[in-house]
């Protein structure tokens, strides 16, 4: 089987793991320093925070903005990992749930029309399966209505908005390491900004001293892996888009499929290849028979999964019965994709 993602460690990840231990220094050292502040340089962003987890890291930045009771309402879309909607009642705010478009990011439409109903304190776009949300937009929205922009940057490592990395296009974001992520640490996440006051609300709140705080660091090896994953970032997510290159084409003219769709001027950095068929549960349950490691991403919305109050989320509810996704990862040989492909072909005429 091949399965839908992988992640791809090599010589210096092993080497560095090894340093790591027989030096004994095994937290707070050299490499969490190394790898926080090559992070901020590849962003390009002034303050970065390492970590355990990108529900850790949206948690955090969301407690640095002020969320704190039931009358501070955040805008999350309504198709995302859990943890988006998650962070926001961990934090004890209310979510409220907005529909996504063709891009599978926040409709920016029913964004205007939340804001003025619910007069939001935050709002968290989602760059979702590797392309960024309309940031232009959604930062016009927010800054005329004094609403602070929290990325949800969790899948999108390298991806940019008109040449401008994502992480570093709203008032502050959250990334997350995890091991399937496009930077993978196995657990790890991180929290950045270019805000100064946002950046000391973040530290009293991780970094112990005069104020009661949590410890969320990451071991030495996480950053050791993590520092390595980041020099490798851009060459995997070319090799991602050349992979979606070849999938877009192979699959251009196969009926019912739904391909996804790049944006001008936003690099998609293809964390998921996702792709839509009204017959796919039985096109998945196939492609898994044969040996691809399809998957169904995501089966719920957010509104549903944690009872939340929404818009009209009529597209996000018809995709969670449409929407799949197939391996893409750095490390598929030509002849894996190969195989992605004529099976893919060949499921998809079947099912017709
Ligand atoms: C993975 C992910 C998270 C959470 O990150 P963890 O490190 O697993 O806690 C949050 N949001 C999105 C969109 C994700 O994909």
């Amino acid at each position: 089987m091949i399965p839908i993602i992988k992640p791809d460690f090599g010589k210096e990840e092993e080497q560095t793991v090894n340093e790591i231990i027989k030096s004994g220094h095994i937290t707070r050292g050299k490499w969490t320093l190394k790898f926080k502040e090559e992070f901020a340089k590849y962003l390009n962003i002034g303050f970065c925070h390492t970590v355990c987890s990108g529900t850790a890291a949206l948690y955090i930045a969301l407690k640095a903005i002020g969320i704190d009771n039931k009358e501070d309402k955040v805008i999350v879309p309504a198709m995302s990992f859990m943890a988006t909607i998650d962070a926001v009642l961990l934090a004890g705010g209310t979510p409220i749930v907005v529909d996504i478009n063709e891009s599978y990011t926040m409709d920016t439409e029913q964004l205007i029309e939340a804001v003025e109903k619910y007069k939001p304190k935050a709002v968290i776009p989602v760059h979702l399966f590797g392309q960024t949300a309309d940031m232009d937009k959604i930062n016009e929205i927010c800054k005329a209505n004094n609403i602070i922009v929290l990325e949800d940057a969790a899948q999108a490592h390298g991806a940019t908005y008109k040449g401008k990395k994502a992480g570093n296009l709203g008032d502050l974001a959250a990334f997350s390491f995890y091991a399937s992520k496009n930077l993978a640490m196995g657990e790890g996440g991180a929290i950045v900004t270019n805000d100064y006051k946002i950046d000391e609300k973040i530290s009293n709140w991780i970094e112990f001293g005069n104020h009661p705080a949590l410890n969320l660091r990451i071991t030495e090896f996480q950053a050791g892996i993590g520092y390595w994953q980041l020099k490798k970032l851009e060459d995997n997510n070319e090799k991602r888009r050349k992979i979606a290159e070849i999938y877009n084409k192979e699959f251009e003219n196969l009926p019912g499929l739904i391909l996804p769709k790049e944006y001008p001027d936003r690099k998609h950095v293809y964390h998921i290849y996702a792709l839509r068929h009204p017959k796919r549960d039985e096109i998945v349950e196939r492609l898994i028979e044969n040996g691809v490691g399809a998957r169904v991403y995501y089966e719920y919305t957010l509104d549903k999964l944690r009872n939340a109050e929404c818009l009209d989320c009529e597209f996000a509810h018809l995709l969670t019965k449409e929407i799949f996704a197939i391996p893409i990862f750095p490390a598929l040989k030509d002849k894996e994709i190969d195989f992605i492909v004529e099976t893919v072909k060949k499921v998809v005429k079947e099912v017709s």
